[in-house]
C-alpha cells in the first residue's frame, strides 16, 4: 500500500504515520524527520534547507524531490510505505507521479485529516519545536493553505482522496483512517 497522510501542520500525520508503520508494517516516509537530520548533521543538504526550515517555508523542490526519489528507491519501500509531508505542492505532487509511473506503480490512497486552524494553533504552541515562535507557526500554516490545500483538488480529481476528521483521541483517528483505507490492497 502506497499512502499519502495529507493536511496542515498539526493536524497529527506524524502520530498517526507512526501507528500505521505498526499496523500495515510499511516505512514511514517524512521529509520534515529527513531534512531536520540533515541539519542535525549538517550536511550540505541539511545546510541548504535550513534558512527555509527556519522561516517556516518550503525547502526548494529540487532537494526535496532528490532525497524522496533516493528513498522510494529503497529496498524497505517495495512492498509500500506511508509518505508524511510530502508532497506539499502541486509541483512535488506532480513529481511523485512521475517517480511512480517510471517504476509501474501508482498511489493507493491519499488520507486528508481535516482540523480546524485554531485546533491546529493551539496544538502547534504547545508542541513548538526548535525554531517555532508563533510567527513562524502562523507562516507555515500560511504556506499550507497557499501551496499545500490545492493537493486537496488535485488528489479528488485522481480518485483516491479520502477525508478523515482529525478531531478526537489519537485511537479514535487511528481507526477512522483504518475504516477510510481501501480493502484488498495488498497486490496494488
Ligand atoms: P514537517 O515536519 O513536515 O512539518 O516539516 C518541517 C519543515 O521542513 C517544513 O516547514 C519545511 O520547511 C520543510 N519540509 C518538510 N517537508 C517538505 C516538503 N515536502 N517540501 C518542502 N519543504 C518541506
Amino acid at each position: 500500500m502506497r499512502l499519502i497522510l495529507l493536511g496542515p501542520p498539526g493536524a497529527g500525520k506524524g502520530t498517526q504515520a507512526e501507528k500505521l508503520v505498526f499496523y500495515l508494517g510499511i516505512p514511514q516516509i517524512s521529509t520534515g524527520d529527513m531534512l531536520r537530520q540533515a541539519r542535525l548533521e549538517q550536511t550540505e543538504l541539511g545546510k541548504k534547507a535550513e534558512s527555509y526550515m527556519k522561516a517556516g517555508e518550503l525547502v526548494p523542490d529540487d532537494v526535496v524531490i532528490g532525497i524522496v526519489n533516493e528513498r522510494l528507491g529503497q529496498k524497505d519501500c517495495h512492498e509500500g510505505y506511508i509518505l508524511d509531508g510530502f508532497p506539499r505542492s502541486v509541483s512535488q505532487a506532480a513529481a511523485l507521479d512521475k517517480m511512480l509511473e517510471a517504476r509501474g506503480e501508482s498511489i493507493t490512497a491519499v488520507v486528508n485529516m481535516i482540523v480546524p486552524e485554531q485546533e491546529l494553533l493551539n496544538r502547534l504552541l504547545v508542541r513548538k519545536r526548535e525554531d517555532d515562535n508563533e510567527a513562524v507557526i502562523r507562516e507555515r500554516l500560511r504556506v499550507y493553505s497557499e501551496q499545500t490545500e490545492p493537493l486537496i483538488d488535485y488528489y479528488r480529481s485522481h480518485g483516491v482522496l479520502k477525508e478523515v476528521e482529525g478531531l478526537g483521541t489519537i485511537d479514535e483517528i487511528f481507526e477512522r483512517i483504518l475504516g477510510a483505507l481501501p480493502t484488498g490492497h495488498e497486490s496494488s
